[in-house]
């Protein structure tokens, strides 16, 4: 899109057992509002904080390689207080640190920075209450470059984002501990923050609306205010919730509590060793090893866990064969019943013997598919389901077409001196047998070779 110009900033729990500046735990989710707190992450009063977690530290640097970012090594990184005011600090300040990582790229995306931070609590407004547990948990914050230049765009490249910290496996799996703001300007006019939105499909809603109010508001000659914004989800629309604080407003300082960080040359290099294969390098990897299409390559490694299940049953299968059932009837199947590879415990095991039984001819293509659905819901050996069902019965399709071309010479006759309901005729003797569950595309190919 003309002129637009977007630039996001990623938020993303770490996995630690505890906070940044304390023994809290972080796993709080089915905890009392309140319970899981302390005189360090509610900012008491001559409290002081415990040294930085360590673990939390690493997993930033992690993901900071992994985005090609330059480590900040051998020189002071301090910890710095962020002032605000709002009921979920009641410190006054958040605390987060310089850049750990800056200069980055992925997918032709600049990185600006990457730094380590603490959430905040949460402020439940209609309520009025405040809930603590939340106050203290480590977080990544990732800022781009105002590079994106189109609401889809920021969209694909934090699916490809997200898909890295899975394999990377160093942050929170739950729904909602990311949380996006991103930044939108038009024709270098004043820039728009949006802030805290949940999803990256909100992510493209709320642009996209800010794009049609921005355009409309230059239309008619109005100036578009430096501001922040607030999503909201239902009416799909933003609207303003505070004038965009300038950096002074924060009145940074350093934390006195925090002796900066120093992060050594050693540390980077070992945690460097501990990298994965990432998605890319994966991708290609399928591509030349198992000669997929880049297209399947692709989708296929988006999810680590489909990634290494496609390695397995590949060494059972054509791996061809399994790559189209990975993006397709797979993909298909848990998309319609809203599950994901993981969430359906469907084994490896159980999907290589059903491709097997496709490949070799047992079943037809029409019956794997039943069986997969089956298989997704309710996971078990696919001989059982597909005896269940009742797909085997009639066997191999080929054999099937055989029996029927033998028994019904005159419909094959009539068909070679040009009548062409008989092959109609036959395609019905066919379905007839296999119930149905046969492919009537698959049926009337087989019968025309045969023919
Ligand atoms: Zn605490």
């Amino acid at each position: 899109m003309k002129g637009v110009k977007i630039g996001l900033e990623i938020h993303e729990q770490l996995d630690t057992e505890s906070k940044l500046f304390c023994s809290c735990p972080t796993d709080y989710r089915d905890a009392e509002p309140n319970k899981s707190i302390c005189p360090v992450c509610t900012g008491q009063p001559g409290s002081k904080p415990f040294g930085l977690n360590e673990k939390a530290l690493n997993a930033v640097i992690k993901i900071a390689i992994a985005l090609n970012c330059k480590i900040i090594v051998g020189k002071p990184v301090q910890v710095r207080r962020k002032h605000y005011i709002y009921p979920d600090l009641p410190s006054g300040y958040q605390r987060t640190s310089e850049s750990i990582g800056v200069e980055g790229e992925l997918n032709n995306v600049q990185i600006h920075e990457v730094h380590l931070e603490e959430d905040p609590g949460r402020f439940f407004l209609r309520e009025g209450l405040v809930d603590l547990n939340r106050s203290g948990t480590p977080l990544i914050e990732i800022t781009t470059d105002p590079v994106f230049d189109s609401p889809p765009h920021a969209r694909e490249w934090l699916e490809k984002l997200a898909s890295i910290l899975d394999y990377l496996n160093v942050t929170k799996k739950e729904e909602g501990t990311m949380r996006i703001d991103a930044n939108i300007s038009l024709n270098n006019g004043n820039k728009v923050e949006i802030k805290n939105i949940n999803s990256f499909r909100n992510v493209e809603k709320a642009l996209s609306f800010e794009i049609t109010r921005q355009e409309d508001l230059i239309r008619r000659n109005q100036t578009v205010e430096r501001e922040t914004r607030h999503f909201d989800e239902k009416m799909i629309l933003t609207s303003p919730s505070r004038k965009k604080e300038t950096e002074e407003d924060y009145r940074h300082m350093p934390d006195p509590d925090i002796p900066p960080l120093l992060i050594k040359k050693e540390l980077v290099e070992k945690i460097k060793k501990t990298l994965p294969e990432l998605p890319q390098s994966k991708a290609a990897r399928f591509v030349k090893l198992y000669k997929l299409s880049g297209q399947n390559a692709e989708n296929i490694v988006s999810d680590p866990y489909a990634a290494d299940m496609f390695e397995n049953v590949s060494k059972f299968v054509n791996p061809i064969l399994a790559s189209n059932w990975f993006v397709g009837q797979l993909k298909k199947t848990l998309n319609y019943n809203n599950m994901t590879l993981r969430g359906s415990k469907i084994t490896e095991k159980q999907l290589a013997a059903l491709l097997k039984m496709l490949e070799k001819g047992k079943i037809t293509e029409r019956a794997a598919e039943l069986a997969l659905r089956e298989m997704v819901l309710r996971p078990a050996d696919p001989k059982k389901i597909i005896e269940n069902l009742g797909l085997l019965e009639f066997g191999d399709l080929n054999t099937i077409i055989k029996e029927i071309l033998d028994k019904n010479e005159k419909a094959v006759n009539d068909y070679k001196t040009g009548r062409k309901e008989a092959f109609e005729y036959l395609v019905g003797q066919v379905m007839k047998i296999t119930k149905g569950s046969a492919d009537p595309e698959e049926i009337r190919r087989l019968l025309k070779r045969r023919l």
